[in-house]
């Protein structure tokens, strides 16, 4: 059972890339998501064997070596952006190129299974806040997480409007001209606001939770995924409510709730790190 647990991610890439590659037909599919798959899996195992203390290292090792293949192998081999902007100009060009594939997969469709794992195990900007040398201490003021809507209103009608009223050429004004470039001042931006935020509230996800548009994407399908955190069930493992998931939940999701009333955690906060997991001390989450 560890071994298919472990070998599951690398499997589900495989399958992922045959899927795309005979419908689309990019080599390019057969490197992302296997490699993918490979360090999830490797994060999953380091998580396993690691020392207690040094468990959650393996999901951000795993995050960090997804970091290449989608910031740099994906874009600059299509010479394509992956923003939620540049999929916006895209879609309105009427062009289903592989940043589209790469919104339906990791953030529309993909969710309905795995929530917003993306954000856990793949996400390359939160690939270099989970390294930053911010311990947390307190959580972000809720009133402040509406900001993200703005962002996310910006982020699609910033394209409407340079398409339907400046009448922006997509295909020849952007599509292999500004594409890699709005694909890097973008994420420029992301890391410029994403960094200092997180020293600020000294909270690495403070972003995430505050400013990222792509939650608001994400959180429909996430609120009916499959995979969940879920409690035990065994009942030599009930929570004894001592908290400590909720202080290292890194989106402050109130873990302790559901698992003490034997629920799911349906919260679209939820990333699937597997925090809240590795620290409970009674085994009470799955
Ligand atoms: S919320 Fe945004 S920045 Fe944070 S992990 Fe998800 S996609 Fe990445
Ligand atoms: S609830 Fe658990 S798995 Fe979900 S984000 Fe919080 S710590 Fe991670
Ligand atoms: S860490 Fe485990 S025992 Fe403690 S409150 Fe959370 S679920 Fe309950």
């Amino acid at each position: 059972m560890f071994w298919l647990s472990v070998a599951l991610p690398f499997v589900i890439g495989l399958a992922v890339a045959a899927i795309l590659y005979f419908a689309v037909g990019w080599w390019g599919f057969w490197v992302v998501f296997p490699w993918i798959g490979f360090s999830i899996a490797l994060g999953t195992y380091l998580m396993a064997k690691l020392p207690r203390k040094k468990r959650s290292v393996g999901r951000r090792v795993a995050i960090l070596m997804v970091l290449p293949a989608l910031l740099l192998f994906v874009p600059i081999a299509n010479n394509e952006n992956f923003q939620l902007e540049g999929v916006v100009l895209l879609v309105l060009a009427g062009y289903f190129s592989k940043g589209v594939i790469h919104y339906m997969v990791a953030k529309v469709f993909g969710p309905l299974i795995w929530g917003r794992g993306f954000c856990g195990w793949a996400c390359w900007t939160a690939a270099v806040l989970d390294w930053l040398p911010v311990k947390k201490a307190g959580r972000v003021p809720p009133e402040l997480k509406k900001i993200r809507y703005l962002t996310f209103a910006f982020s699609v009608l910033l394209p409407v409007i340079l398409v339907w009223f400046l009448n922006y050429d997509v295909r020849n004004d952007y599509l292999h001209k500004a594409e890699m470039l709005w694909m890097f001042a973008g994420n420029a931006l992301y890391y410029l606001i994403a960094v200092p935020l997180a020293f600020i509230y000294k909270d690495r996800r403070a972003f995430c939770k505050l400013v990222c548009p792509v939650p608001v994407v994400m959180k429909p399908p996430a609120a009916v995924a499959l995979i969940t955190i879920a409690p035990s069930g065994k009942p030599e493992a009930a929570c004894v409510k001592c908290g400590q998931c909720n202080r290292v939940c890194p989106m402050d999701v109130d873990v302790m709730s559901f698992i003490s009333q034997g629920r799911k955690v349906r919260d679209t906060e939820c990333i699937l790190c597997m925090e809240c997991r590795l620290v409970c001390p009674t085994g009470a989450i799955a």
